[in-house]
């Protein structure tokens, strides 16, 4: 099949951040497990607030955070407290229920740019609600493209012989590659289905040219990806087994019923289940309020 065009919709983080919403969008919920992709900055940060996302719950999904440029600071109801920086990954697992915090660190402390991405996997109905855990991994394992330079760093899943270690639950890739001038040909599992975000220059995909921005879905059954960038050519590569389970997901939430998601945010409301988020030096420590559920049923998202 051809490449197919995924149009972002614009979106506002916590107080300050805006974003480029690619998933979930009018007639794709879901590229493999990933459910949900956001991509904001290059954004100047040294003035402001920066990303100032306060404490929200979160259920049946795990999120990727993943930098270009910057520096984030995570908080979590297991008390984890991780910087995160590029070429790092953090991995959290809602599960059953964790609430987490997202800031820049204070002014004068924090690098001036900040560009990254936000991923969410949907987790699978027999594992969706394990216990939540949090992974920072430092170091990924990076797959020599074998033309002029070009290299991907593994974020999950395996790529062109390079496994990540971190923790999924069904098959799936992410990988961040760095095209820059090559041509290169990046091999795929055919059972996958596969999307591409251009995260930095222009790169052909498939010999069609993508600017910085541009997302496409590229469908199953590729054995191979031939991308040829410009010097500053960098992609965000998505891939996975396509996901069967039909999705119920609201605010922060992902499911499978109405009643699971009501559920999920009266307990947030009660101040149950999710436990607390320590502190935030900086920002903000109020814990973000659930909207009101909309009228009307709760629909699976197919
Ligand atoms: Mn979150």
């Amino acid at each position: 099949m051809t490449l197919s065009a995924i149009a972002p919709r614009r979106a506002t983080v916590g107080e300050s951040t805006t974003v480029s919403r690619y998933l979930p969008t009018r007639g794709r919920t879901t590229v493999g497990a990933w459910c949900f992709l956001d991509h904001y900055g290059p954004d100047d940060v040294d003035a402001g607030p920066g990303m100032q996302v306060a404490p929200h719950p979160h259920v049946g999904l795990q999120t990727v955070t993943w930098l270009l440029h910057g520096e984030v600071v995570h908080r979590d109801s297991l008390g984890s407290e991780q910087a995160i920086r590029p070429g790092q990954l953090n991995l959290m697992t809602a599960g059953s229920g964790i609430a987490h915090a997202e800031t820049s660190p204070p002014p004068g402390e924090r690098p001036p740019v900040l560009h990254g991405l936000q991923l969410w996997v949907a987790l699978p109905g027999e594992r969706r609600a394990p216990d939540p855990g949090f992974e920072h991994r430092p170091e990924l394992p990076v797959a020599d493209l074998g033309g002029g330079g070009a290299r991907a760093r593994v974020l999950v899943g395996e790529l062109a012989g390079a496994r990540s270690p971190a923790t999924v639950h069904s098959p799936l890739v992410g990988a961040d590659v760095t095209v820059g001038g090559a041509r290169v040909e990046v091999p795929l599992d055919p059972d996958h289905e596969h999307a591409v975000l251009v995260a930095g220059g222009t790169v052909a995909v498939e010999g069609v040219s993508l600017g910085t921005g541009s997302c496409a879905y590229l469908g199953r059954r590729r054995r191979r990806l031939s991308l040829a960038g410009d010097p500053a050519g960098r992609l965000l590569l998505l891939g996975g087994e396509p996901f069967a389970e039909p999705l119920v997901m609201w605010w922060n939430f992902v499911g499978r019923s109405a009643e699971e998601i009501a559920e999920a945010r009266a307990d947030w409301e009660a101040g149950r289940r999710f436990g607390d988020v320590g502190g935030v030096p900086g920002g903000s420590t109020a814990r973000v309020p659930a909207p009101p559920l909309p009228p009307g049923r709760l629909r699976p998202r197919r």
